[in-house]
């Protein structure tokens, strides 16, 4: 890893332009990525190169700030433009991103040096939270020394990521973050990992039985990676790359459409038009809640009724558009050589997040409850 040259320095100004120049060259860094056991190495050298793996840190340790609520939208629009180019390089940016901030908001001093250090020389990072129905990670404290016991599953990046940030249970039952120092390769199996879409994310089962840690590795204290609002805001980080994917599928079916000389047919337009209503819902939607999150701390339970809303009506916006573009295009759209093909498989994947009945269930609950009419419960956020 510290073969590449240092990252170019970025201001949060200056990272869209780089995303751009990323995104656009990570079409052709990693061809023939969608398949199974793939994964985009080469593209993550060019977002080093670029500046973007640093840039989640503060401007102090060598980054552009990104996790900051002063740069919300600089990082909803990255997030975008990388899902918009590729879901499996938006998903695994994401989850580097979220990992970092994890580690800035509840780590010491010394975690805050070790993740930039750790970032600088190229190390992906990345959020292992997932669990398989029975076992599941856990952590036994001896002396100085952590061993952990048993595995996480559906783990990007599985045998990639080097520093990935996991939750451990604890004797008590609480969770603590960790993050655990990996060589490339060990410790994971990504041969389950035969999915419909978002193929190339190394997503895997990764086993830490017998695996010794420095105190050093934790993060924070027990269940703050559940703290409210700031584990239920998040999720609009991954909202804010489903629309980019979203945003793909659209493009493809409009390119379609003018290519094939359709467009004009009547039916054709009211479909087209019913998809970009849904690709602008879904990009208000997340552009709000990216503005709540920034500031949920006024009001934590508006705030997270506010994401979890959008988390639905994003979902919702995504299926629909979905729908949309295979009913206008017909079967070529299901050819492995069409772009709609890939894309849809992908963004069908990556729509898969938890608990989406428990989000838009407790969303409601909130607005049936609120001490205020509808109208009134965001004004303020
Ligand atoms: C491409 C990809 C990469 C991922 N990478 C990571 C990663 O790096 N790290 C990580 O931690 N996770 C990762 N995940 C997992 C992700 O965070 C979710 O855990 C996963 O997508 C949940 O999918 P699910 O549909 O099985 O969710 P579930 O939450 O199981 O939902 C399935 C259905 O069951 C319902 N449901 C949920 N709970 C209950 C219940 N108790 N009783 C009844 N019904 C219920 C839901 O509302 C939904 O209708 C990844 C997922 C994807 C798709």
């Amino acid at each position: 890893m510290l073969a590449f040259p240092d990252p170019v320095p970025t201001t949060a100004s200056s990272l869209l332009a780089n995303t751009e120049v990323v995104v656009a060259a990570a079409a052709t860094l990693d061809e023939g990525l969608d398949c199974h056991d793939a994964f985009p190495t080469k593209a993550f050298e060019h977002f080093r190169e670029r500046g973007l793996l640093t840039a989640p840190l503060p401007v102090e340790l060598g980054g552009s700030d990104l996790c900051e609520a002063s740069e919300t939208a600089a990082l909803r629009d990255v997030l975008y433009l990388v899902g918009r180019s590729s879901l499996v390089l938006g998903r695994l940016y994401e989850g580097h991103v979220n990992a970092l901030a994890l580690a800035l908001r509840y780590g010491n001093a010394e975690t805050r040096r070790q993740v930039s250090a750790d970032a600088k020389a190229g190390h992906l990072f990345g959020v292992w939270n997932t669990e398989p129905a029975t076992g599941g990670l856990s952590m036994t404290r001896h002396g100085g020394v952590l061993e952990l016991a048993d595995s996480k599953c559906f783990a990007s990046g599985a045998g990639h990521v080097t520093r990935p940030l996991v939750t451990a249970r604890i004797e008590d039952g609480r969770r603590l973050m960790l993050i655990v120092p990996l060589e490339p390769g060990v410790r994971a199996e990504t041969k389950s990992w035969r999915a419909q879409g978002m193929r190339a994310t190394a997503t895997g089962t990764v086993d830490f039985s017998g695996l010794q840690l420095d105190v050093g590795a934790v993060v924070g204290e027990p269940d703050d990676y559940l703290r409210q609002p700031f584990f239920s805001c998040g999720a609009w980080r991954f909202l804010a790359v489903q629309c980019g994917g979203i945003a793909a599928v659209f493009e493809a079916l409009r390119t379609h459409l003018v290519n094939t000389g359709r467009g004009g047919d009547p039916h054709q337009r009211a479909r087209l038009g019913e998809a970009a209503t849904r690709v602008e819902t879904a990009r208000l939607f997340v552009a709000r809640a990216a503005e709540t999150a920034a500031v949920a701390e006024a009001d934590p339970e508006a705030a997270i009724a506010y994401v979890n809303l959008a988390r639905g009506a994003v979902e919702r916006c995504g299926l629909d558009v979905i729908e949309l573009a295979q009913r206008s295009v017909g079967l070529s759209g299901f050819l492995e050589t069409h772009p709609l093909e890939q894309r849809i498989r992908d963004l069908a994947t990556y729509l898969r997040q938890p608990a989406p009945d428990h989000a838009l269930a407790s969303a409601a609950g909130y607005v049936l409850d609120a001490p205020r009419a509808f109208h009134a419960l965001w004004q303020k956020l």
